[in-house]
């Protein structure tokens, strides 16, 4: 086998702390610290080694950003204040029950309650969003590039994969990807009539 020779590349600054690299195989899922000991998809951890993967986020990496809010650029803790959302979209929690969301959702939030939609991406440090959006292709080519503020509360919905168990071949589920719905103070009494048509 060729050796794997670390990538010039700095994790961190050139790439973002929570990218994959392909020496950082995925397999297997067990119980992991970032969803409470719950069964997770799991991945190695090896960020620097081999050649990044853009696309593709690392598990464990992106759960850790999501439940500890830390910057997926960086890697370094968002402090209050300082979260901004490149790509989140704002949804009421109505839109997002309408699409199944519903378990998901605090039972008390009302659905004209305006959420911002992160998806799996953590928001991020001012500086580092303003770095990500010069240099990253895809962010910069998208028709919306303003900064939207991420509220001081929010929820984590788990994301799941089918697993199984090696004996017996049953099925159960296991964390994947964790997203993030941050909880705006805004109202959006009109949300009905956004939802996509039946
Ligand atoms: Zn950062």
């Amino acid at each position: 086998m060729p050796p794997v020779i670390p990538s010039r590349l700095k994790v961190g600054v050139d790439v973002p702390w929570v990218t994959s690299w392909s020496q950082e195989r995925q397999g297997g899922v067990g119980p992991c610290p970032t969803v409470d000991g719950q069964m997770a998809a799991l991945q190695l951890w090896k960020p620097g080694v081999g050649k990044p993967l853009y696309s593709r986020n690392h598990l464990r990496r992106q759960r850790d950003t999501v439940r500890a809010l830390l910057c997926p650029m960086c890697g370094e803790a968002t402090p209050d204040g300082d979260r901004w959302s490149q790509t989140g979209a704002f949804v009421a929690a109505g839109g997002l029950r309408a699409r199944g969301f519903g378990k998901a959702l605090p039972a008390d939030l009302a659905d004209d309650r305006v959420l911002l939609d992160c998806g799996a991406i953590a928001p991020l440090h001012f500086r580092c969003a303003q770095a990500s959006l010069q240099r990253c292709p895809h962010l910069s080519a998208l028709p919306n590039r303003e900064l939207k503020a991420f509220p001081p509360a929010w929820t984590i919905v788990p994301l799941y994969v089918e697993a199984r168990r090696p004996v017996g071949g049953t099925t159960f589920g296991a964390v994947s990807f964790l997203q993030l719905l941050g909880i705006t103070q805004d109202r959006d009494p009109d949300w009905r009539s956004r939802l996509p048509p039946v």
